[in-house]
């Protein structure tokens, strides 16, 4: 008989009842390193007290009003984001693929609106991903995720990641804009190469069509800065967020310059829940813990020191390890044992991390983890390559 739950993910036989820090304790009394985030998404780690007592106090006075309504919580969100981004203004969603949706028809509608309706295609990556809806699932270009769902939505053109010449060759009279992952996540981990973003944006402004950067990972302090496109020294015109944005609560934004932004006027888009007072309020609690002077340089100190002790790993393990990929926070080992079969090890050391494309296992611990437990986690990995590369001993 099937479970109530659908089946359609492929979970681990492991239930968590609580967490502290970067750890999770399940009802058995054992504890996991949590090197995962739940995808990159629990920002602050488990329990934190900041974030935990705004949702509890915000949940007790009122959850949920509607946008027919001013929402001071989501404005002062909103004016948080613009002040620390390029962004002019911000509209709130739920999810990551819901954000991307907005990015798409705000890309799509600043175009018709500009006097070029002829201008509505989008180019995306190969090895990108951007969500599971429809639409994203054409935009993520992956046959994996589009099988059995019935003809592409149409209006999404892949090209090969890091690869300026074949871009260019892509735009055409009907392209309307880019979007691109800064750091390819589900992909494997694959960053933008350093002339890229920036020939990204040079394409766009020659053409008149807009970039937009996917943020959903690489966004929220995961890189060490608030947002990856601060490394790379230009700016978007518009930029989908969501994971670490709510620290574990769900909660989507779409970031965009006035020129975009000017286009989303009453009617043209929305959402019940978006930007409620409860998400609104967890987003606000996130960034005054990612603000607070000497957060975002703490992330950076910490990412140093990790890749540094996984590089030491992958040069004593050559075998296994084939190289450490990311930045930040987020961080690839590109494995010659399947990522799988080296996600299971870790778990049987106590370490929690999420496999990726490209045979690729994904570290990307809680932005509040520390040198000790970074140091238990080398060790962790350390014990579960050596498990993996030992010669099984037959049963006697
Ligand atoms: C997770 C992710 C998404 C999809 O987000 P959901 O909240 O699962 O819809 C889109 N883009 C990137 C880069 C992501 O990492």
């Amino acid at each position: 008989m099937i479970s109530a739950l659908m089946p359609n993910y492929n979970r681990a036989d492991l239930a968590f009842e609580r967490g502290e820090g970067a750890w999770l304790f399940t009802a058995d009394g054992r504890r996991f390193l949590d090197f995962g985030a739940g995808i990159a998404t629990s920002s602050l780690g488990h329990g934190h007290p900041g974030l935990t007592r705004a949702i509890a106090e915000q949940a007790a006075r009122v959850m949920h009003v509607s946008n027919l309504y001013r929402i001071p919580q989501a404005e002062t969100l909103a004016a948080r984001l613009v002040e620390h981004s390029f962004g002019d203004s911000v509209f709130f969603c739920n999810s990551g693929a819901e954000a991307n949706e907005g990015m798409v028809k705000m890309i799509r509608k600043t175009m018709a609106e500009n006097g070029h309706p002829e201008r509505w295609r989008i180019i995306c990556f190969d090895g990108a991903f951007h969500g599971r809806t429809l639409a994203m699932i054409s935009a993520t270009g992956n046959p994996n995720y589009i099988k059995g769902f019935g003809p592409p939505v149409d209006g999404f053109d892949h090209v090969p990641f890091n690869n300026l010449n074949a871009l260019r060759d892509a735009i055409g009279p009907e392209t309307a804009g880019i979007i691109v992952e800064p750091i390819q996540g589900e992909g494997g981990i694959r960053s933008a190469s350093p002339d890229f973003l920036p020939g990204l944006r040079a394409a766009c402004d020659e053409f008149g069509i807009l970039l937009g950067l996917d943020e959903i990972q690489t966004g929220m302090g995961r890189t060490g800065k608030l947002f990856a496109y601060e490394w790379s020294g230009i700016t978007p015109d518009v930029m989908s967020l969501a994971k670490g944005l709510g620290g574990g609560f769900p909660v989507g934004a779409v970031v965009a310059t006035e020129a975009v932004a000017r286009n989303i006027r009453p009617g043209t888009h929305g959402t019940t829940f978006g930007g409620n007072p409860l998400a609104a309020t967890a987003g606000n609690a996130v960034l005054d813990a990612m603000l607070a002077p000497g957060f975002l340089e703490s992330v950076a100190t910490r990412a140093v020191a990790l890749r540094r002790d996984l590089e030491a790993l992958a040069a004593d393990y050559p075998s296994v390890i084939e190289e450490v990929r990311g930045q930040g926070l987020l961080l690839g080992l590109k494995l010659t044992v399947p990522n799988t079969a080296m996600q299971a090890a870790c778990v049987e050391q106590g370490l929690l991390t999420v496999a990726a494309g490209d045979n690729v296992l994904r570290l990307a611990p809680p932005l509040i983890v520390t040198a000790e437990d970074c140091a238990a986690a080398i060790m962790m990995l350390r014990r579960a390559v050596i498990a993996l590369s030992e010669p099984k001993v037959a049963a006697q």
